[in-house]
């Protein structure tokens, strides 16, 4: 017999919640499943009116939802923001080339803008000739810092408020235990967070830290959503690949296994006497670091010098001792110098200035030119230069409409 949903009592109910195992409705479904998103970013205050927010858009399913759910929340609720898709290119043949043509795609049937930075273009090494160079073995490793500088590069070059990733609830679960694993204290605490400082400027959030990766799934299925699901194809991640394997063992024999983790790690406090790296910023390329080279840059410094052991050594010390023992500088002259972070802010600066100086102005009631509606203060004719030429200023005569009328 045909079961009911358990939450509307009406329709058939034809799936089985992996968060909660209701048997519900579609309808249902997607209501739940956006209204838990909706409320994650009330409750946390991700958003204000006006902001103009990136998606960090990968093509696979985890971004293409986060576009696709932003996108009707923000007109369901009337959030004000002003959305846009934020891709990097990695460089990475047979991956990342057909993924990327997924979120062209989505730009179309979202109707967002979108914007592609690449590794080629920021710092003049593809992943492709990264791994060419330092094989295998410790590829992630770069991708990872590159990956994360990319995002905060492409972010000044929108002038973004904030960025949002689609990171799930999984994810976070998996991170939490292997900072647990590791006794990584300073990470444990910090992954836990909803929103964290990326350049230290622009805002960066998870919305779906409370989304189960199988409903993300059924989600785009039931949607039929257009997004790319193929592994990177270089080395994964290993330990991480154990951490999730044995969440979904936990998820198995107990599905609130993954919010349980994930509430265990908030209510983790980190002591007091862990020493947190203070944050200084990098001396060659200007983004936030505790170092005096930022990761990037002395992974990049790495590549250059035929040493690519140097960003992966331990510590900041054994790296500037490798550095000092290579005398022999190899360089491979593939590196383009990373534009300076102070330059990128500038700009973004310069862009919003202009953007607040465009919105002060009005049409022209005549023309539809926007030249200088409010030239003066008491100037509120809503005449542009050429059509005022024509007829008097507002100063002289406090009403435009009599103006209009003598000419
Ligand atoms: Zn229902
Ligand atoms: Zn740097």
């Amino acid at each position: 017999m045909p079961r009911q949903c358990e939450i509307c009592n009406n329709a058939r109910a034809i799936l089985r919640r992996p968060k909660t195992g209701q048997r519900i409705c579609n309808e249902c479904f997607f209501y739940v499943f956006e209204t838990e998103i909706h409320n994650t970013i009330v409750d946390n205050k991700l958003f204000k009116p006006g902001d103009r927010v990136g998606i960090g858009a990968s093509g696979g399913k985890d971004s293409t939802v986060l576009a696709y759910v932003m996108k009707t929340l923000n007109n369901r609720y009337n959030y004000g923001l002003d959305l846009y898709l934020l891709s990097v290119d990695e460089g990475i043949s047979g991956y990342r080339d057909d993924s990327l043509e997924t979120v062209k795609r989505n730009k179309e049937q979202y109707g967002l803008p979108l914007l592609i930075v690449s590794y080629e273009q920021l710092y003049g090494w593809s992943m492709d000739s990264i791994v060419e160079a330092v094989g295998r073995k410790n590829n992630c490793t770069f991708c990872g810092v590159f990956r994360r500088q990319a995002l905060d590069r492409g972010a000044l070059m929108l002038d973004l408020d904030h960025i949002v990733t689609g990171h799930n609830a999984d994810d976070v679960a998996e991170t939490i235990l292997m900072n647990l694993f590791r006794g990584d204290l300073p990470r444990l605490g910090r992954c836990t967070e909803i929103v964290t400082a990326g350049d230290g400027y622009i805002g960066r959030s998870k919305p779906f830290k409370y989304a189960y990766e199988k409903e993300i799934v059924m989600y785009a299925y039931l949607k039929h959503l257009d997004y790319f699901s193929t592994e990177c194809t270089y080395s994964p991640n290993a330990y991480r690949g154990y951490a999730r394997e044995f969440l979904k063992d936990l998820e198995f024999v107990r599905p609130s296994a993954i919010l349980d983790i994930i509430h265990s790690g908030e209510a983790m406090q980190v002591a007091s006497d862990v020493q947190l790296p203070t944050l200084a910023h990098c001396e060659r390329c200007g983004y936030i670091s505790s170092n005096a080279l930022c990761k990037a840059c002395i992974l990049l410094e790495g590549l250059e010098r035929g040493v690519p052991k140097l960003g992966i050594a331990k510590s900041a010390r054994h790296a500037q001792e490798l550095l000092a023992n290579e005398s022999a500088m190899k360089s491979a002259g593939k590196a383009v110098e990373p534009v300076h972070f102070e330059l990128l802010r500038g700009k973004a600066q310069a862009m919003r200035e202009q953007r607040q100086m465009k919105e002060q102005q009005q049409e022209c009631h005549d023309c539809t030119a926007t030249s200088c509606a409010f030239a003066c203060d008491d100037d509120a004719t809503g005449l542009c230069s050429s059509s005022k030429e024509t007829r008097r200023c507002a100063c002289a005569d406090s009403n435009a409409e009599t103006n209009a009328a003598a000419s």
